[in-house]
C-alpha cells in the first residue's frame, strides 16, 4: 500500500504533506472518523513514509521495498507500536498502554514509546480504538501525549471527536475523517477483490455509507435477506414489535455467542432501520426516496424515530445486553407508531 493506491482523503493527505515538508508536525494526532474508511491505513501510511530510508518524507512518498517500507508493511518494524482492543474486550486496556499491575511503566505502549528508536529515527504508536477508552486507561496516557518522547509519533484512532474524553482531546491535534463517496467506495471494493464487477461494487458502495466494514457486511447474503424482513416489519403500521424483536433476536443467537460480532451486528441492524426511517423523512418532504421501505409517518414522527434509534445505536457499545436493548428499542418504537 502507497499513497498512490489509498483511496480518498486528499484533504487530510495534503494536510500532513504539508506540515511533513514544512517541518511543523506535531507529534500527537487524534485521527477521527466513522469507522471502515481508512484511518487505520493512514496513519500507517504515514508511519511508512516517516520510515522508509529511501525516500525522505518531505517527499510524501515512501518507496516500498526497503527494509524499513517492507517492515511497516509487515507489522514488524520495530519502531511502530500498535495497539487496540482485544476483539472479546470492550475496552482498550490499561495494561497494553503501561504495563500489567506487576510491571506499571515496566512494559506496554507508553514504556516502548520511551526506548531508543532500533532503526535510529523514531517511534511511532497507532493506538486504534480510543473510543472505549476508560478513565484509567485515558489518565495513563496522559503523560506520554503532555511530553511525548522527541521525534516520535503518536497516532490516536477513533469514531467522534466527542466521544474522546476532553483530556486527550486537548493534548492532540485532531484531524477529521469524511465517509468515502460512493465511488471511491466501489474502486477500492474493487480493488480489494471484494465483488466480481464494478457494477455490483456500486450497487453495494450506494448503501454502505462510504464505510468498507458496512460494504463487507452489505454483501454478505445473508445480511441482504435479514434486510428486507427488516424493512417488511419495520414498514408495518402498526408496528409488530413483539415479532420484530424477535426476529432480531433470533438473527443475534444464530452468530454465535461471541458478544464483539453480535454488537457489531446489532449495530447494523440498527443502521438498517435508521435507513428506513431517513428514506421515509426523504419521501415524506417530497424528495426521491425508495418506495418499498416508505413509512407513512409525520415529519416529527420519524425524527423520534431516528433519534430513538441512534440513541439505541449509541448504547450498543455501552455494554448494554443485545436483548435487553432490543426490547427497550423496539418497544419505545411501538409507542411511537
Ligand atoms: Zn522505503
Amino acid at each position: 500500500m502507497d499513497w498512490t493506491t489509498f483511496i480518498g482523503h486528499h484533504r487530510q493527505r495534503q494536510w500532513f504533506a504539508n506540515a511533513i515538508g514544512s517541518n511543523r508536525l506535531a507529534s500527537t494526532f487524534l485521527l477521527v472518523g466513522p469507522s471502515g474508511i481508512g484511518k487505520r491505513t493512514f496513519a500507517e501510511l504515514i508511519a511508512k513514509t516517516m520510515l522508509c530510508t529511501t525516500n525522505d518524507p518531505a517527499r510524501f512518498q515512501p518507496c516500498g521495498h526497503c527494509e524499513a517500507c517492507v517492515q511497516v508493511e509487515a507489522n514488524t518494524h520495530p519502531d511502530v507500536l500498535r495497539v487496540r482492543k482485544n476483539e472479546d474486550k470492550t475496552e482498550l486496556s490499561i495494561d497494553q498502554l503501561v504495563g500489567s499491575k506487576d510491571a506499571r511503566m515496566r512494559e506496554g505502549l507508553c514504556y516502548e514509546l520511551r526506548m531508543r528508536p532500533y532503526s535510529g529515527r523514531r517511534k511511532i504508536a497507532i493506538i486504534d480504538d480510543v473510543d472505549t477508552f476508560n478513565i484509567e486507561g485515558a489518565n495513563s496516557l496522559l503523560k506520554t501525549l503532555e511530553e511525548p518522547p522527541a521525534g516520535s509519533m503518536i497516532f490516536l484512532i477513533g469514531t467522534s471527536e466527542q466521544r474522546q474524553l476532553p483530556t486527550i482531546r486537548s493534548r492532540c491535534q485532531v484531524v477529521r475523517f469524511a465517509r468515502l463517496t460512493d465511488e471511491e467506495l466501489a474502486t477500492l471494493l474493487v480493488r480489494l477483490g471484494k465483488v466480481s464487477s464494478l457494477e455490483e461494487a456500486k450497487r453495494v458502495a450506494a448503501t454502505a455509507h462510504g464505510s468498507i466494514e458496512s460494504a463487507e457486511s452489505a454483501l454478505n447474503e445473508t445480511l441482504s435477506e435479514l434486510r428486507s424482513k427488516l424493512r417488511e416489519s419495520l414498514i408495518q403500521s402498526p408496528l409488530n414489535f413483539t415479532g420484530l424483536s424477535q426476529e432480531i433476536d433470533r438473527h443475534l443467537k444464530s452468530i454465535g455467542t461471541d458478544a464483539q460480532p453480535r454488537r457489531e451486528r446489532l449495530k447494523w441492524i440498527l443502521d438498517q432501520a435508521l435507513d428506513v426511517f431517513r428514506n421515509s423523512m426523504r419521501g415524506n418532504l417530497g424528495l426521491e426516496c425508495d418506495l418499498d421501505a416508505r413509512l407513512r409517518l409525520s415529519p416529527s414522527e420519524l425524527s423520534t424515530l431516528i433519534h430513538r434509534t441512534e440513541e439505541a445505536r449509541e448504547q450498543v457499545d455501552r455494554n448494554v445486553s443485545p436483548a435487553v436493548l432490543v426490547e427497550a428499542w423496539t418497544a419505545d418504537l411501538a409507542a411511537s407508531f
